[in-house]
């Protein structure tokens, strides 16, 4: 058996005397949390919205309202009992006019009714993409992209029609640009209101096409297009360019270009936000004595002071030599080096005596065998990787 039904007020969570627009408005909030698209797979919701879908169905109608005031679900009791509300029938009523509107709204174009579709429209957006260097990021650029870009025909002024002759009302649509549709879903049957599949919503058909576009309205031409890339851009970001999109219909504006900036990698900086990294080598003599180095940074070469006993992995702030933030030009970030100790691995002989030198008035010489007394001892033994072992006795 059917369990018992909730009052249509309650589901809704509105007052027995509400007025339309606060039961279309509870409605919209519960369609929202619980329509399948939103929760897929799950049975609750699908319950949850039939129950409110239901409830609406029946409020938002003065006359079922006034039955359903009258008898509550009594009213509705027997009447047919295929509708997919368990009793109540929904076949041939107005559906997807009640739904089609909220539905609308709620995700978006498809499912509204009504003939909008051969008024004014926006054009398409179009996507392209531009390659840029690290530096041209860092500091903006202007880059000529070309482009193929639809215009409208002249010589058929974009209706599509043969010149002398002028497009005629699309039968099948009787000039609307849509066609509504009925379909079978759980809550029974629902009127969709579809674009017009003959006259792709133009409400217009064409018996003699226009020679020089085919019919379209539209020549598509080359386009050289000049792209102001703002300093600061980071890869993956988009430059938009309106009006050079597709061209609106029935008279409405053209789309937006959308240009993604590709940034290219640097041989030696990389970047984080607005901030720039890069690893620098100084000498041990460098390190341990202390000295000026140079550092690469994208405004040019800068000398650099280190001080004595810098340890290797050193970090350095280089501040306001990052990347200009792109909200504003004079904020920038910065650039941090990593200053590493080069180890030689090609000594002249009297390197190596230095350093042996060095070694031995350095007092102090850190973890070296000869202060230590160990049981055995390792040697690597280079590419291998495997190492021999010498033992003491
Ligand atoms: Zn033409
Ligand atoms: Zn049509």
């Amino acid at each position: 058996m059917a369990e018992q039904k909730r009052d249509y007020y309650e589901v809704l969570g509105v007052e027995k005397n509400a007025d339309d627009a606060a039961i279309k408005k509870a409605y919209r909030a519960l369609a929202k949390k619980y329509h399948p698209d939103m929760n897929p797979g799950d049975a609750e919701a699908e319950k949850k919205f039939k129950e409110a879908s239901e409830a609406y169905a029946v409020l938002s109608d003065p006359e079922k309202r006034r039955q359903y005031d009258q008898y509550g679900h009594a009213a509705f009791d027997g009447a047919g009992g295929a509708g997919g509300f368990g009793g109540f029938d929904f076949n041939g009523a107005d559906f997807g006019d009640i739904f089609g509107d909220i539905f609308g709204d709620l995700f978006g174009g498809g499912r509204r009714s009504g003939g909008r579709s051969n008024g004014p429209m926006k054009g398409a957006n179009i996507r392209t993409s531009v390659r840029i260097s690290f530096e041209e990021a860092v500091f903006g650029i202007d880059k000529e992209i070309e482009l193929t870009l639809k215009d409208e025909c002249t010589s058929c002024h974009g209706t599509g029609a043969k010149p002398g002759t002028s497009p005629e009302t699309c039968a099948k649509c009787g000039g609307k640009g849509q066609v509504v549709f009925t379909s079978q879903s759980f809550f029974g049957t629902v009127r969709n209101v579809q674009t017009c599949p003959d006259c792709h919503g133009t409400g217009k058909v064409i018996k003699d096409k226009c020679p020089d576009c085919r019919g379209t309205g539209y020549i598509a031409n080359k386009k050289k297009i000049q792209v102001s890339i703002p300093a600061g851009i980071d890869n993956g970001q988009c430059v938009r360019i309106r009006d050079k999109g597709e061209p609106g219909t029935n008279g409405g504006p053209r789309g937006d270009l959308l240009v993604e900036v590709v940034v290219g990698r640097h041989p030696i900086f990389q970047r984080q936000d607005e901030n720039i990294y890069s690893t620098v080598p100084m000498s041990f003599a460098v390190a341990a004595l202390g000295g000026e180095i140079v550092i690469d940074t994208v405004d040019g070469r800068v000398i650099y002071e280190v001080k004595a006993g810098t340890q290797t992995d050193t970090k350095v702030r280089l501040k306001g030599k990052g990347v200009p933030s792109l909200r504003s030009k004079d904020v920038r970030g910065d650039h941090y080096v990593t200053l590493v100790v080069q180890v030689p691995d090609k000594l002249s002989h009297e390197a190596k005596e230095l350093l042996k030198q060095f070694d031995e008035h350095a007092g102090d010489s850190l973890n070296a065998a000869k202060n230590i007394s160990a049981d055995a001892s390792e040697e690597q033994t280079g590419g291998s990787g495997k190492k021999k072992k010498k033992f003491k006795f």
